[in-house]
């Protein structure tokens, strides 16, 4: 059966975190299955590594050549024939008869007796398979060096040759959201551009009244858009094409054409505002004609109400496309919490990336909270260390929903699951970090 918004089972009265995440991801592959449906989704591209950062791999990155390209010494140090190594502590007395850089291979043989002196990254020379670090020798004069025998093992402190990738094989795979390291490997193997999925065209709104735009005065009652900026922010982070549709006011007509005008320039509309109850009966009909959305109450928080689904080609307009519509609440808080637990992943899902969700970890909370089962919860907090230097976690100040700089002053979420009850101080709770190292 083919995944509808409107499926009945989403339409309970409240949807588990869980049961949300699946329906969009499932709806996220049927767009797949038919690319074409969705503009030029299969599209892809080539990226000079400056420009990569952040785009999905298209095909695995098979390596043109071994890395290391040949044995090589992983110390500076003295490099010679492990055969003379043994358990006792007998001491090895060693003739140093040249030295060998890194770029610059020493040509000559090694003979039993002897040792070159190596630096880090320097080819090994024929003869030779093992190192002594500097720091091991016992004795080091200009001609010799001494040390026991037992210091060290043959093969020892050598790198060999394709021991970090092998040529054809692949160096990473499809689907890869690039990191620095990823750019500084393919520059490792002499590859100036990768392959990338094309970018995502995403158009963002708010809707709202009460919304002024930046440079405009405030009158009373209204309040200046954040959610563009702080949606635009994250979706930086993804590096895609970003197609600002402005502030729409809450009447239908223009909602009703900010939505058509998105179905032709963008693979993915995010609103936010106006899905609340009270707001949504009107966008419901626009979408009832529009397309295929589902209003879902999650259960969650921040973050309760949220449509979801297909906004359907317009006909008589070039490019058709389906665009993926995620109606965010306007809560600047809750809009944030729900980019991050359903829009990021399913935007890299539908970029073709094979890991669409960050890792949770789990610190030790410094107080208790309290949480009512039933509902997955999303509580702003500063990771750190205790006295004993274990990982805690504290909660930054009030909780509301439209109180953005208990976000701003936090750098993760505490996620406490759909059915726990009460966190008393020192238990552990899940974390998910807002950045990554990498
Ligand atoms: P709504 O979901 O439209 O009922 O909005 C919920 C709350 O979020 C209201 O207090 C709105 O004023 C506020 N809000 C909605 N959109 C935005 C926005 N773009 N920037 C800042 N606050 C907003
Ligand atoms: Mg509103």
């Amino acid at each position: 059966m083919k995944h509808s918004p409107n499926n009945p089972i989403l339409l309970t009265s409240s949807l588990h975190v869980d049961e949300a995440r699946k329906a969009i991801s499932q709806l996220v592959n049927e767009l797949i299955e038919e690319s074409q449906a969705i503009g030029d989704l299969a599209d892809i591209e080539t990226a000079s590594l400056d420009q990569a950062i952040n785009r999905i791999l298209a095909n695995d990155l098979l390596s043109p050549i071994d890395v290391p390209a040949a044995d090589n010494s992983a110390m500076d140090g003295y490099a010679f024939d492990g055969k003379c190594l043994g358990l006792s502590d007998a001491t090895v007395s060693l003739k140093i008869i040249g030295t060998a850089f890194a770029g610059k291979p020493y040509e000559g043989k090694i003979n039993p007796g002897e040792c070159l002196k190596i630096m880090t990254g320097a080819v090994m020379p024929s003869g030779c398979d093992t190192v002594i670090p500097q720091e091991l020798t016992s004795t080091q004069t200009e001609t010799q060096i001494e040390f026991p025998q037992n210091q060290l093992k043959p093969g020892e402190n050598r790198r060999l040759r394709g021991e970090d990738l092998q040529q054809s094989k692949p160096a990473i795979s499809a689907g890869r959201l690039l990191r620095p390291s990823d750019l500084g490997l393919a520059a490792s193997l002499g590859i100036s551009t990768l392959t990338v999925k094309r970018k995502l065209k995403v158009a963002i709104l708010s809707s709202g009244d009460e919304l002024r735009s930046l440079d405009q005065t405030l009158d009373a009652g209204s309040i200046y858009d954040s959610n563009r900026y702080s949606l635009t922010g994250l979706l930086n982070r993804l590096n895609l094409e970003i197609i600002d549709c402005g502030i729409v006011r809450d009447d239908p007509a223009s909602l009703k054409q900010a939505f058509i005008d998105a179905t032709t320039k963008a693979d993915v509309l995010i609103s936010s505002g106006g899905v609340s109850v009270g707001e949504a009966d009107y966008t419901k009909q626009i979408m009832q004609e529009l397309g295929d959305v589902g209003f879902w109450k999650i259960a969650m928080r921040p973050g309760r109400p949220m449509a979801f689904g297909i906004l359907k080609p317009v006909a008589g307009k070039s490019p058709a496309r389906k665009t993926l519509f995620f109606g965010l609440p306007g809560n600047p808080v809750a809009v944030m919490v729900t980019f991050y637990q359903f829009v990021r992943g399913a935007l890299l899902q539908l970029n073709g990336a094979n890991q669409t969700e960050p890792p949770i970890m789990q610190a030790i909370s410094e107080a208790s909270i309290r949480k009512k089962p039933g509902r997955t919860e999303f509580q702003r907090a500063i990771l750190g260390r205790n006295a004993a230097g274990r990982p805690s976690v504290r909660l930054t100040g009030s909780q509301g929903a439209g109180i953005l700089r208990s976000m701003s002053e936090a750098n993760c979420f505490v996620i406490l699951a759909h059915d726990q009850g009460n966190i008393a101080a020192g238990d552990w709770v899940d974390i998910a970090l807002f950045d990554g190292l990498l």
